[in-house]
């Protein structure tokens, strides 16, 4: 079975950690939304640990619909007052949507790819527009601090951008 591997990791896990009575608010008040590439590790990456933070993952780390309930629910029922929207060099999500979809057609072999995969050839860009649009929504805004920063996946270095 191809999860089996995994299964069996969680059982030794589940036994190393018995039953944890963590709360549900993020412990340092922190809600990091970012990509969901592999050579990010959210919670180190700043000095946290579980329980500590709210982490939303989407590809290129953008604001979506989606993302932002994250961010509503985590600032009004989940303990946030800080959120950290982080970018990262060497994402698979920059570029153009052109070339997104054709490297997707020759993976898939379908010709005609009715999907938006949301590439970013303005990565940085983007994330400011982000960053702004949270800062500017009603349920959000007024409620957390918000944040932009740029991560180098080589160096591990985090640098706050706006
Ligand atoms: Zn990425």
């Amino acid at each position: 079975m191809p999860f089996n591997d995994l299964l069996a990791a969680n059982a030794a896990y589940a036994a190393t950690i018995g039953h944890r009575q963590l709360e549900r608010q993020a412990r340092a008040g922190v809600c990091i939304l970012t990509c969901m590439d592999c050579r990010i590790d959210p919670l180190p990456m700043v000095g946290l640990e579980f329980g500590d933070a709210k982490v939303l993952r989407t590809p290129g780390g953008h604001l979506g619909p989606q993302s932002l309930v994250g961010c509503v629910l985590a600032v009004h029922l989940l303990g946030v007052n800080r959120i950290m929207v982080v970018s990262h060099t060497k994402c698979a999500a920059s570029g153009t949507e052109a070339r997104l979809r054709e490297a997707i057609s020759a993976s898939s072999g379908v010709a005609a790819i009715d999907m938006v995969f949301g590439a970013d050839s303005d990565r940085l860009g983007h994330l400011t527009a982000d960053v702004a649009a949270l800062r500017a929504h009603e349920l959000v805004g007024d409620f957390a601090e918000i944040a932009g920063f740029d991560y180098d996946v080589d160096t591990g270095r985090l640098t706050q951008l706006c």
